[in-house]
């Protein structure tokens, strides 16, 4: 007897092969089978009596097999089958390549289906390679009505998992109601079984919508009632509360080479004033590309060291890390704060003096003797100033854990086991899309006490809309800088003619020679089926063997080991490469000052907000910097985007015009690690997102600990959020 939880080896007829495929799809039991959706639907819900098909027409048709038969193409290269079908209008010629067991599963005299696309010779209608099937038994599933279409891995068919579905698909109606029946009447949804099963097989297409209405509700529903719940349950633990020292955080500001923008020091006044509070801190910051959010965050570090606590700040990779150890040193020179550097190859601290901190002058505590460098080296304090010591994994363990370093910046090796805090207070996230929910759940725990988790951070250069923002990230609560430093050089952008290709590299050759370095983006790895595409490899081989021969190219990819990726990166960096060729992974707010010119071939293959980002890689040095976008599409509208962002220069703007042209789906579906996952609804159904949010706030208000079966199914597939 089949139940929703027989895994699918079990399901009669079913092959090991197809088994095993169906299981990398994700798929493991009956349940999920039936929770695999169609992406699509070819709609032949019209038959067509033979005498009124037309060329051009996509078309079921049923009737009586005539005749079948196989034979060789001339060439022989090909194994044709053919076959006639008649109705009570007339008969129409079917031709099948390559398929010769047709003629083994069609029997002449049965009555068939088929559907596909009509086409006509100078004998009347015909179809080729039409999808077909027997009509002995029952009604079509792949020839009639509203036929759906499945994404497939190899070797797998659209028929094989139609035929599957189609055998279990009477089980939906077992499938339990999560919604409680208030929302199910208040929101008139169909209920949850049977939308399931008419999902894969609707009647029509007013059935389809509520189906798929339904289901998509289902989905945003659960994410944002996980969220809530998420949101509810880190708000029974405590957070230390972190007094804020006003004179030191002027005297930290003023101390700063240039002014704050209004945004930024919004922005860091929220955090300030959350991270004062006893209930823990979850809070996403927002902003471009170069809006400054490394000192934005600084301030709310420094008034935890000043409370005697610690902050953590992970990042993403080492050369990141690296640089925003050395940026924080920068910025807390001459202060007491202490900072460390903890990743796999590298730790250090820097050392500071007190005597100079113009920030805690008077208030400071004087550092103990051991820790200070000018006492144990002897030399005179200038000579000190701020100078990075190197230690051992283990002394380095020893510094975190007693407290001695009040900021640690650190990759994925931060949060193992080995590694405890004193008393971490504020983890901050960068770059946090780069991130799974177990880092920031591992990062959460390490408060260093039992009582208190650390306030969190996340912060982001991917510019998503407020309304947008709180949809994905409903248990965060959200700081935007949406404002640029002044005086910003503007990187000029150009969509350069294919004609002028030339042109540009002369133009590259010239910057090298002036030490600048280039970037240069391809939307594939390898060259694909996809005609037409540049690739990382095919590019990289023509520019190293023949455009520029004489200078140093590297590439950089995904498939590549981390290690490898790391060190390319760290030679880019020193200037010891001069065209850096990679997918769209080129590290992210890694700053390389002598980078100038950002070349992206393939450019309609990226939206405008993952332009932007790749642009934002350049113009990090007084330099000019310059933005050469490529194209082959003649597509109007593609050179109209490009275009668009050739003339903006604004993060948020672009995503909001990239909004417009292809919906949130298109625009941060696939790159987004912190995004939930969505198997039907889109975040362009902006209805149905806010329906479910209101259906969940009020099931929050009504107390959640009334809906067991919900809280119950939101730990199962409690998979994205920020822990
Ligand atoms: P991101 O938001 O991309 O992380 P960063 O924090 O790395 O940006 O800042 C980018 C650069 O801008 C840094 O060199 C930083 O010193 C500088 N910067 C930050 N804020 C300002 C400001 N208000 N005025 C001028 N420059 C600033
Ligand atoms: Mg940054």
């Amino acid at each position: 007897m089949l139940t929703l939880d027989t895994t699918i080896e079990k399901i009669n007829k079913i092959g090991t092969a197809v088994a095993q495929k169906l299981n990398k799809l994700g798929i493991k039991n009956v349940q999920d089978l039936l929770e695999y959706y169609p992406f699509r639907y070819d709609d032949y819900s019209q038959i067509v009596k033979i005498s009124e098909l037309q060329a051009g027409q996509k078309a079921s048709v049923q009737g009586i097999l005539e005749f079948i038969q196989n034979k060789r193409s001339p060439r022989k290269r090909m194994m044709i089958t053919e076959a006639i079908i008649s109705d009570e209008t007339g008969q129409l010629k079917v031709i099948w390549f390559n398929q010769q067991f047709i003629s083994r599963t069609l029997k002449v005299g049965e009555r068939v289906s088929l559907a596909g696309l009509v086409q006509e010779d100078v004998t009347g209608p015909q179809m080729v390679g039409p999808e077909y099937e027997r009509l002995t038994s029952g009604s079509a599933t792949h020839t009639q009505g509203l036929v759906p279409v499945y994404h497939l891995t190899a070797n797998l068919t659209n028929k094989q998992v139609r035929f599957l579905i189609k055998s279990v698909v009477s089980m939906a109606a077992q499938v339990p109601e999560l919604l409680p029946a208030e929302i199910i009447k208040k929101y008139s949804l169909m209920p949850f079984s049977k939308a399931l099963g008419i999902i894969h097989f609707p009647d029509n297409q007013e059935e389809f919508k509520q189906a798929s209405r339904r289901l998509k509700f289902n989905e945003l529903f659960l994410i944002q009632l996980t969220a809530q719940i998420q949101k509810a349950e880190v708000k029974k633990y405590q957070a230390e509360k972190i007094k804020f020292f006003a004179k030191e955080t002027k005297n930290f500001v003023n101390s700063l080479p240039f002014t704050l923008t209004d945004a930024q020091k919004k922005s860091s006044w929220e955090i300030l004033q959350d991270i004062q509070q006893g209930q823990p801190m979850s809070r996403l910051l927002e902003g471009d590309v170069g809006s400054g959010k490394t000192v934005t965050v600084a301030l709310p570090m420094l008034n935890v060291a000043l409370n005697k606590k610690q902050s953590a700040l992970l990042v993403p990779t080492e050369i990141l890390a690296s640089q925003h150890y050395d940026t924080l040193c920068k910025l807390f020179k001459g202060s007491k704060v202490k900072i460390g550097l903890f990743t796999r190859s590298s730790r250090k601290a820097n050392t500071v003096i007190a005597s100079e901190a113009p920030i805690l002058r008077g208030e400071a505590k004087q550092s103990s003797e051991e820790d200070d460098v000018a006492v144990k080296t002897g030399l005179p304090r200038d000579f000190v100033d701020t100078k990075s010591l190197a230690m051992t994994k283990k002394e380095m363990l020893k510094q975190i854990k007693g407290g001695k370093l009040d900021i640690i910046v650190g990759t994925h090796a931060m949060i193992q086991e080995d590694v405890e805090f004193k008393n971490l207070t504020l983890a901050i996230i960068d770059e946090q899309h780069r991130f799974g929910v177990e880092q920031r759940k591992a990062l959460r725990k390490k408060s260093g006490n039992s009582k208190t988790i650390p306030h969190l951070l996340a912060m982001t250069a991917t510019p998503i809309p407020r309304s947008l923002a709180q949809t994905v990230y409903g248990d965060l609560d959200l700081s935007i800088i949406d404002e640029m430093p002044k005086g910003r050089k503007t990187i000029n952008t150009y969509l350069v003619p294919e004609k002028k290709r030339t042109d540009a590299y002369n133009f590259i050759k010239k910057e090298i020679t002036n030490e600048q370095q280039v970037f240069v983006v391809c939307p594939l790895i390898s060259e694909s089926d996809k005609l037409g595409v540049k690739s990382v490899e095919v590019e990289y081989k023509k520019l190293n063997e023949r455009v520029f021969k004489d200078l140093q190219i590297a590439y950089l990819h995904g498939r590549m080991p981390a290690k490898e990726k790391e060190e390319t990166m760290q030679k880019f960096l020193k200037n010891e490469i001069n065209i850096l060729v990679s997918t769209s992974v080129i590290e992210v707010g890694v700053d390389v000052p002598n980078a100038t010119i950002m070349m992206i071939e393939g450019a309609e293959r990226f939206g405008l907000a993952q332009l932007h980002q790749f642009r934002g890689r350049v113009g990090r040095s007084n330099f000019q910097s310059y933005c050469l976008l490529f194209t082959e599409s003649l597509n109007p509208q593609t050179r109209q985007r490009l275009d668009t962002f050739a003339k903006s220069t604004d993060g948020f703007k672009l995503a909001e015009e990239d909004l417009k042209m292809r919906g949130p789906g298109e625009v941060y579906g696939t790159a987004q690690k912190g995004f939930p996952e969505m198997k039907i609804a889109t975040l362009d159904d902006h209805v149905l997102i806010k329906e479910a949010k209101e259906a969940t706030l009020d099931i929050m208000t009504q107390g959640i600990d009334n809906y067991p079966e919900l809280i119950e199914r939101v730990k199962k597939s409690n998979e994205w959020i920020i822990g």
